[in-house]
Protein backbone atom coordinates (compact mmCIF):
# COMPACT_ATOMS: atom_id res chain seq x y z
CA UNK A 1 0.00 0.00 0.00
CA UNK A 2 1.40 3.37 -0.94
CA UNK A 3 1.80 5.65 1.17
CA UNK A 4 3.13 9.29 2.76
CA UNK A 5 5.05 9.09 6.01
CA UNK A 6 3.37 12.66 7.94
CA UNK A 7 5.08 12.59 11.22
CA UNK A 8 6.96 10.64 13.89
CA UNK A 9 5.56 10.21 16.73
CA UNK A 10 7.04 10.08 20.10
CA UNK A 11 8.85 6.96 19.91
CA UNK A 12 10.09 8.37 16.45
CA UNK A 13 8.10 5.99 14.42
CA UNK A 14 6.26 6.90 11.44
CA UNK A 15 2.78 7.53 11.84
CA UNK A 16 0.15 6.23 9.22
CA UNK A 17 -3.20 5.94 8.60
CA UNK A 18 -4.44 2.70 6.32
CA UNK A 19 -7.98 1.09 6.18
CA UNK A 20 -9.12 3.27 8.67
CA UNK A 21 -6.44 1.91 11.07
CA UNK A 22 -3.64 3.59 12.76
CA UNK A 23 0.19 1.60 12.37
CA UNK A 24 3.46 2.97 13.58
CA UNK A 25 6.44 2.05 10.94
CA UNK A 26 10.15 2.17 11.77
CA UNK A 27 12.50 3.67 9.29
CA UNK A 28 10.24 6.72 8.35
CA UNK A 29 11.45 9.95 7.60
CA UNK A 30 8.21 12.96 7.25
CA UNK A 31 7.25 14.00 4.04
CA UNK A 32 8.66 10.68 2.33
CA UNK A 33 5.99 8.24 0.13
CA UNK A 34 6.51 4.50 0.74
CA UNK A 35 5.11 1.34 0.11
CA UNK A 36 3.70 -0.46 3.07
CA UNK A 37 2.89 -3.81 3.98
CA UNK A 38 0.50 -4.76 6.59
CA UNK A 39 0.19 -7.67 9.02
CA UNK A 40 -2.43 -7.33 11.90
CA UNK A 41 -1.30 -5.16 14.19
CA UNK A 42 2.18 -3.99 12.20
CA UNK A 43 2.95 -2.40 9.33
CA UNK A 44 6.55 -2.28 7.54
CA UNK A 45 8.40 -0.17 4.71
CA UNK A 46 8.53 -2.26 1.89
CA UNK A 47 9.81 0.22 -0.59
CA UNK A 48 11.28 3.76 -0.21
CA UNK A 49 9.45 5.38 -3.11
CA UNK A 50 10.52 9.33 -2.94
CA UNK A 51 12.95 8.89 -0.41
CA UNK A 52 14.07 12.15 1.80
CA UNK A 53 16.81 14.23 1.79
CA UNK A 54 17.25 13.76 5.49
CA UNK A 55 18.11 9.75 4.41
CA UNK A 56 21.16 7.75 4.94
CA UNK A 57 22.43 4.56 4.81
CA UNK A 58 22.22 3.49 8.40
CA UNK A 59 25.94 2.47 9.95
CA UNK A 60 24.57 -0.39 11.81
CA UNK A 61 24.33 -3.69 9.83
CA UNK A 62 21.64 -5.09 11.83
CA UNK A 63 19.75 -1.98 12.45
CA UNK A 64 16.54 -2.68 10.29
CA UNK A 65 16.12 -5.74 11.94
CA UNK A 66 16.77 -4.61 15.37
CA UNK A 67 14.51 -2.84 17.83
CA UNK A 68 17.17 -0.98 19.39
CA UNK A 69 17.73 1.99 17.59
CA UNK A 70 14.89 4.32 16.03
CA UNK A 71 17.08 7.39 13.73
CA UNK A 72 20.27 5.69 12.58
CA UNK A 73 18.98 5.98 9.03
CA UNK A 74 19.48 9.76 9.60
CA UNK A 75 22.10 11.92 9.51
CA UNK A 76 23.17 12.68 13.35
CA UNK A 77 22.89 16.18 12.83
CA UNK A 78 19.71 15.87 11.81
CA UNK A 79 18.73 13.71 14.48
CA UNK A 80 19.66 16.42 17.02
CA UNK A 81 17.53 18.92 14.80
CA UNK A 82 14.73 16.76 14.84
CA UNK A 83 14.75 15.83 18.47
CA UNK A 84 15.40 19.64 19.46
CA UNK A 85 12.12 20.28 17.42
CA UNK A 86 10.23 17.61 19.23
CA UNK A 87 11.33 19.51 22.24
CA UNK A 88 10.14 22.86 21.35
CA UNK A 89 6.77 21.19 20.25
CA UNK A 90 6.35 19.47 23.61
CA UNK A 91 6.36 22.83 25.71
CA UNK A 92 4.42 24.81 23.01
CA UNK A 93 1.84 22.54 23.25
CA UNK A 94 1.31 22.51 26.68
CA UNK A 95 1.21 26.42 26.72
CA UNK A 96 4.64 26.97 27.80
CA UNK A 97 6.76 30.10 25.83
CA UNK A 98 9.97 28.43 27.14
CA UNK A 99 13.07 29.01 25.26
CA UNK A 100 14.57 25.63 24.07
CA UNK A 101 18.62 25.64 23.37
CA UNK A 102 19.69 23.44 20.82
CA UNK A 103 20.77 19.98 22.32
CA UNK A 104 24.42 19.35 23.25
CA UNK A 105 25.08 16.22 21.50
CA UNK A 106 28.09 14.07 20.93
CA UNK A 107 31.37 14.56 18.94
CA UNK A 108 31.14 10.81 17.90
CA UNK A 109 27.84 8.59 19.04
CA UNK A 110 29.29 5.38 17.93
CA UNK A 111 29.78 3.04 20.59
CA UNK A 112 29.17 5.40 23.19
CA UNK A 113 26.99 2.78 25.76
CA UNK A 114 29.47 0.96 29.09
CA UNK A 115 26.99 -1.48 29.28
CA UNK A 116 25.93 -3.94 26.78
CA UNK A 117 23.55 -7.37 27.36
CA UNK A 118 22.45 -9.67 24.73
CA UNK A 119 20.27 -12.72 25.08
CA UNK A 120 21.04 -16.68 23.86
CA UNK A 121 19.25 -18.81 21.47
CA UNK A 122 18.69 -20.63 18.40
CA UNK A 123 18.62 -19.59 14.50
CA UNK A 124 16.48 -21.98 12.24
CA UNK A 125 19.40 -24.11 11.52
CA UNK A 126 19.93 -24.78 15.28
CA UNK A 127 23.11 -22.67 15.48
CA UNK A 128 23.65 -20.95 18.55
CA UNK A 129 23.31 -16.93 17.93
CA UNK A 130 23.64 -14.00 20.94
CA UNK A 131 21.81 -10.60 20.31
CA UNK A 132 18.64 -8.47 20.80
CA UNK A 133 15.13 -9.29 20.81
CA UNK A 134 13.23 -8.21 17.32
CA UNK A 135 10.67 -5.41 18.29
CA UNK A 136 7.95 -6.64 19.68
CA UNK A 137 8.97 -10.10 19.21
CA UNK A 138 11.03 -12.87 20.89
CA UNK A 139 13.09 -13.49 17.89
CA UNK A 140 16.64 -12.99 18.56
CA UNK A 141 18.14 -10.77 16.09
CA UNK A 142 21.90 -12.18 15.70
CA UNK A 143 24.77 -10.08 16.03
CA UNK A 144 28.51 -9.05 15.07
CA UNK A 145 28.83 -5.73 15.84
CA UNK A 146 26.60 -3.34 17.22
CA UNK A 147 26.50 0.94 16.37
CA UNK A 148 26.12 1.76 19.73
CA UNK A 149 27.42 -1.18 22.24
CA UNK A 150 30.79 -1.27 23.59
CA UNK A 151 33.37 -2.65 20.90
CA UNK A 152 35.69 -4.38 23.30
CA UNK A 153 32.53 -5.81 25.28
CA UNK A 154 31.13 -6.84 22.11
CA UNK A 155 34.25 -8.84 21.16
CA UNK A 156 33.47 -10.64 24.50
CA UNK A 157 30.15 -11.48 23.65
CA UNK A 158 31.45 -12.99 20.69
CA UNK A 159 33.97 -15.45 22.17
CA UNK A 160 31.59 -16.61 24.16
CA UNK A 161 28.83 -17.34 21.84
CA UNK A 162 32.01 -19.50 20.36
CA UNK A 163 33.10 -20.69 23.61
CA UNK A 164 29.17 -22.12 24.23
CA UNK A 165 29.49 -24.42 20.88
CA UNK A 166 33.29 -25.56 22.03
CA UNK A 167 32.20 -26.61 25.27
CA UNK A 168 28.68 -28.14 24.71
CA UNK A 169 27.07 -25.65 26.97
CA UNK A 170 23.31 -25.36 27.14
CA UNK A 171 21.07 -22.35 26.39
CA UNK A 172 17.93 -21.70 28.31
CA UNK A 173 14.78 -21.85 26.31
CA UNK A 174 12.14 -19.72 27.46
CA UNK A 175 9.30 -22.03 26.90
CA UNK A 176 10.00 -25.15 27.85
CA UNK A 177 12.64 -23.69 30.58
CA UNK A 178 15.18 -25.98 29.78
CA UNK A 179 19.30 -25.38 29.31
CA UNK A 180 21.71 -23.58 31.25
CA UNK A 181 23.14 -19.83 30.07
CA UNK A 182 20.14 -17.32 29.50
CA UNK A 183 22.48 -13.97 29.23
CA UNK A 184 25.15 -12.01 29.24
CA UNK A 185 25.67 -8.67 30.67
CA UNK A 186 29.27 -6.76 30.46
CA UNK A 187 29.54 -3.33 32.32
CA UNK A 188 32.85 -1.49 31.33
CA UNK A 189 34.56 1.55 32.77
CA UNK A 190 36.09 3.45 29.91
CA UNK A 191 37.64 6.04 32.32
CA UNK A 192 39.53 3.54 33.98
CA UNK A 193 39.87 0.50 31.55
CA UNK A 194 37.75 -1.77 34.18
CA UNK A 195 35.40 -4.68 33.16
CA UNK A 196 32.94 -6.87 34.74
CA UNK A 197 31.47 -9.81 32.57
CA UNK A 198 28.07 -11.31 34.27
CA UNK A 199 26.82 -14.48 32.60
CA UNK A 200 23.36 -15.41 33.87
CA UNK A 201 22.54 -19.05 34.48
CA UNK A 202 19.17 -21.27 35.44
CA UNK A 203 20.61 -22.38 38.13
CA UNK A 204 23.85 -22.22 39.88
CA UNK A 205 24.91 -25.67 38.51
CA UNK A 206 27.37 -24.51 35.64
CA UNK A 207 29.60 -27.38 34.21
CA UNK A 208 32.81 -26.78 33.15
CA UNK A 209 33.08 -23.38 34.54
CA UNK A 210 36.94 -23.15 35.66
CA UNK A 211 37.61 -23.87 32.15
CA UNK A 212 34.93 -21.05 31.22
CA UNK A 213 36.67 -18.28 33.11
CA UNK A 214 40.52 -19.41 32.10
CA UNK A 215 39.13 -19.07 28.78
CA UNK A 216 37.87 -15.66 28.75
CA UNK A 217 40.75 -14.07 31.39
CA UNK A 218 43.57 -15.64 28.90
CA UNK A 219 41.74 -13.76 25.75
CA UNK A 220 40.90 -10.49 27.38
CA UNK A 221 43.27 -9.25 29.77
CA UNK A 222 41.05 -5.94 30.07
CA UNK A 223 38.44 -8.43 32.55
CA UNK A 224 38.73 -7.22 36.29
CA UNK A 225 35.52 -9.00 37.35
CA UNK A 226 33.69 -12.00 36.53
CA UNK A 227 30.10 -12.90 38.22
CA UNK A 228 27.65 -15.13 37.41
CA UNK A 229 24.28 -14.61 38.42
CA UNK A 230 20.91 -16.81 39.23
CA UNK A 231 18.02 -16.13 37.28
CA UNK A 232 16.06 -19.39 38.02
CA UNK A 233 12.22 -17.38 37.29
CA UNK A 234 10.30 -17.14 34.27
CA UNK A 235 10.61 -13.26 33.62
CA UNK A 236 11.54 -10.76 31.54
CA UNK A 237 14.32 -9.79 34.15
CA UNK A 238 17.53 -10.30 33.11
CA UNK A 239 19.13 -10.23 36.07
CA UNK A 240 18.46 -12.77 39.08
CA UNK A 241 18.51 -12.57 42.96
CA UNK A 242 22.24 -14.10 43.22
CA UNK A 243 25.18 -13.79 42.71
CA UNK A 244 28.29 -15.21 42.46
CA UNK A 245 31.60 -14.13 42.23
CA UNK A 246 33.84 -16.12 40.15
CA UNK A 247 36.97 -13.88 39.63
CA UNK A 248 37.89 -10.33 41.05
CA UNK A 249 36.00 -8.42 43.17
CA UNK A 250 32.38 -8.79 42.20
CA UNK A 251 31.90 -4.71 41.22
CA UNK A 252 34.11 -2.22 38.94
CA UNK A 253 34.72 1.25 39.04
CA UNK A 254 34.06 4.36 37.14
CA UNK A 255 35.61 7.89 37.05
CA UNK A 256 33.06 10.84 36.46
CA UNK A 257 33.23 14.20 36.90
CA UNK A 258 36.44 13.77 39.61
CA UNK A 259 34.66 11.17 41.22
CA UNK A 260 34.75 7.08 41.54
CA UNK A 261 31.31 5.15 41.65
CA UNK A 262 31.60 1.81 42.45
CA UNK A 263 28.94 -0.51 39.52
CA UNK A 264 27.55 -3.71 41.00
CA UNK A 265 25.87 -6.14 38.88
CA UNK A 266 22.32 -4.64 39.63
CA UNK A 267 22.92 -0.74 40.48
CA UNK A 268 21.66 1.26 37.80
CA UNK A 269 24.21 3.65 35.66
CA UNK A 270 24.15 6.05 33.31
CA UNK A 271 24.87 3.83 30.06
CA UNK A 272 26.25 7.04 27.92
CA UNK A 273 29.37 8.20 30.19
CA UNK A 274 30.78 11.08 27.72
CA UNK A 275 27.11 13.00 27.72
CA UNK A 276 26.42 11.89 31.87
CA UNK A 277 29.47 14.46 32.27
CA UNK A 278 27.88 16.99 30.26
CA UNK A 279 24.42 16.27 31.58
CA UNK A 280 25.87 16.58 35.13
CA UNK A 281 27.72 19.46 34.47
CA UNK A 282 25.09 21.38 32.33
CA UNK A 283 22.66 20.98 35.18
CA UNK A 284 24.49 22.18 38.19
CA UNK A 285 26.48 24.68 36.66
CA UNK A 286 23.12 26.40 35.19
CA UNK A 287 22.15 26.83 38.99
CA UNK A 288 24.25 29.11 40.27
CA UNK A 289 24.74 26.74 43.20
CA UNK A 290 26.37 28.49 46.30
CA UNK A 291 27.99 27.40 49.86
CA UNK A 292 24.75 28.08 51.66
CA UNK A 293 22.32 26.25 49.88
CA UNK A 294 21.12 22.86 51.00
CA UNK A 295 20.51 20.27 47.62
CA UNK A 296 17.78 18.12 47.26
CA UNK A 297 18.98 14.72 45.15
CA UNK A 298 15.54 13.29 44.45
CA UNK A 299 15.56 9.86 42.72
CA UNK A 300 19.64 9.32 43.74
CA UNK A 301 20.18 6.38 42.71
CA UNK A 302 23.50 5.51 43.71
CA UNK A 303 24.61 9.01 44.54
CA UNK A 304 26.29 9.96 41.39
CA UNK A 305 24.47 13.90 41.06
CA UNK A 306 24.50 14.37 44.99
CA UNK A 307 28.09 13.40 45.16
CA UNK A 308 29.29 15.30 42.03
CA UNK A 309 27.08 19.00 43.93
CA UNK A 310 28.90 18.26 47.02
CA UNK A 311 31.61 20.37 47.20
CA UNK A 312 29.61 23.25 45.73
CA UNK A 313 26.99 23.49 48.40
CA UNK A 314 26.69 23.42 51.78
CA UNK A 315 25.02 19.77 52.42
CA UNK A 316 23.59 17.71 50.38
CA UNK A 317 20.05 15.45 51.20
CA UNK A 318 19.64 12.25 48.82
CA UNK A 319 16.66 9.82 48.98
CA UNK A 320 16.00 6.76 47.02
CA UNK A 321 13.70 4.01 47.22
CA UNK A 322 16.40 1.00 46.23
CA UNK A 323 17.88 -0.42 49.25
CA UNK A 324 20.43 -1.59 47.53
CA UNK A 325 20.87 1.32 45.51
CA UNK A 326 21.25 3.51 49.26
CA UNK A 327 24.14 0.90 50.58
CA UNK A 328 26.15 1.59 47.47
CA UNK A 329 25.30 5.45 47.43
CA UNK A 330 26.73 5.44 51.17
CA UNK A 331 29.88 3.78 49.89
CA UNK A 332 30.50 5.98 47.02
CA UNK A 333 30.32 9.06 49.17
CA UNK A 334 32.58 7.30 51.80
CA UNK A 335 35.10 5.89 48.98
CA UNK A 336 35.11 10.04 47.69
CA UNK A 337 35.35 10.67 51.94
CA UNK A 338 32.44 13.10 51.18
CA UNK A 339 31.01 14.26 54.60
CA UNK A 340 28.36 16.92 53.65
CA UNK A 341 25.79 14.58 52.31
CA UNK A 342 22.93 12.46 53.90
CA UNK A 343 21.12 9.56 52.32
CA UNK A 344 17.29 8.33 53.01
CA UNK A 345 16.03 5.22 51.85
CA UNK A 346 12.21 6.44 50.88
CA UNK A 347 9.88 7.02 48.36
CA UNK A 348 10.70 10.30 47.34
CA UNK A 349 7.52 11.57 47.54
CA UNK A 350 6.55 11.04 50.98
CA UNK A 351 9.99 12.43 52.05
CA UNK A 352 9.64 15.40 50.52
CA UNK A 353 6.08 15.89 52.34
CA UNK A 354 7.55 15.07 55.64
CA UNK A 355 10.26 17.89 54.71
CA UNK A 356 7.54 20.09 54.12
CA UNK A 357 5.90 19.51 57.38
CA UNK A 358 9.15 20.16 59.49
CA UNK A 359 10.04 23.22 57.57
CA UNK A 360 12.78 22.39 56.21
CA UNK A 361 14.98 24.61 54.33
CA UNK A 362 15.68 23.55 50.83
CA UNK A 363 17.64 25.69 48.32
CA UNK A 364 17.66 23.49 45.27
CA UNK A 365 15.94 20.09 44.53
CA UNK A 366 17.41 17.97 41.50
CA UNK A 367 14.93 15.34 40.30
CA UNK A 368 15.72 12.45 38.50
CA UNK A 369 13.11 10.14 38.17
CA UNK A 370 12.86 6.34 36.62
CA UNK A 371 11.57 6.34 32.92
CA UNK A 372 7.91 6.77 33.18
CA UNK A 373 8.43 10.32 34.75
CA UNK A 374 7.13 11.55 38.04
CA UNK A 375 4.13 12.45 39.36
CA UNK A 376 1.52 14.97 40.42
CA UNK A 377 1.87 14.02 44.04
CA UNK A 378 5.87 14.57 43.61
CA UNK A 379 5.49 17.70 41.99
CA UNK A 380 3.48 19.27 44.87
CA UNK A 381 5.36 17.61 47.40
CA UNK A 382 8.38 20.08 45.96
CA UNK A 383 6.40 22.90 45.28
CA UNK A 384 5.53 22.38 48.86
CA UNK A 385 9.06 22.81 49.85
CA UNK A 386 9.43 26.31 48.21
CA UNK A 387 13.15 25.56 46.42
CA UNK A 388 15.02 28.86 45.01
CA UNK A 389 15.69 26.46 41.34
CA UNK A 390 13.98 22.86 40.43
CA UNK A 391 16.45 21.06 38.23
CA UNK A 392 14.02 18.03 36.50
CA UNK A 393 16.34 15.40 34.61
CA UNK A 394 14.43 13.42 32.18
CA UNK A 395 14.90 10.44 30.16
CA UNK A 396 11.19 10.75 28.68
CA UNK A 397 10.12 14.31 28.19
CA UNK A 398 6.59 12.82 26.30
N1 LIG B 1 20.02 10.02 39.64
C1 LIG B 1 20.57 8.70 39.47
C2 LIG B 1 19.53 7.60 39.31
C3 LIG B 1 18.36 7.85 38.39
S1 LIG B 1 17.41 6.42 38.02
C4 LIG B 1 21.60 8.67 38.36
O1 LIG B 1 21.72 9.58 37.58
O2 LIG B 1 22.36 7.69 38.28
C5 LIG B 1 15.98 6.67 38.99
C6 LIG B 1 16.07 6.13 40.39
O3 LIG B 1 14.81 6.39 41.04
C7 LIG B 1 16.30 4.63 40.53
O4 LIG B 1 17.45 4.41 41.30
C8 LIG B 1 15.04 4.11 41.24
O5 LIG B 1 15.30 3.05 42.16
C9 LIG B 1 14.57 5.35 41.97
N2 LIG B 1 13.14 5.39 42.35
C10 LIG B 1 12.08 4.85 41.69
N3 LIG B 1 10.92 5.15 42.29
C11 LIG B 1 11.23 5.91 43.37
C12 LIG B 1 10.46 6.54 44.39
N4 LIG B 1 9.13 6.45 44.40
N5 LIG B 1 11.09 7.25 45.33
C13 LIG B 1 12.45 7.38 45.31
N6 LIG B 1 13.25 6.80 44.37
C14 LIG B 1 12.64 6.07 43.42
Amino acid sequence: MITKIKKLNDHYLGEVELNGKKYEVGNAIPGETVDVALSNHTAKITKIIEPSPLRVKPLCPIYEKCGGCQLLHIAYPEQLKLKTAKMKDLFASNGYKTEVSPILGMKDPAHYRNKNQVVFGFDAKRRVVAGFYEEETHKIVNYDTCYVQDSYADSIIQFIKDLIVKMHLTIYNEDKRTGLIRHIMIKRSKTLDQTMVIIVTSSEVFPGRQNFIKALLANFKKITTIVQNINSKKTTHVLGDKNIVLFGKGYIFDELCGYRFMISPSSFYQINPLQTKVLYETALNNVGLSKDDVLLDAYSGVGTIGIIASSKVKKVISVELEASAVADAITNAKNNNIKNIHFYCDDATRFINNLARKNEKIDVVVMDPPRKGSDEAFLKAVLALKPRKIIYISCNPY
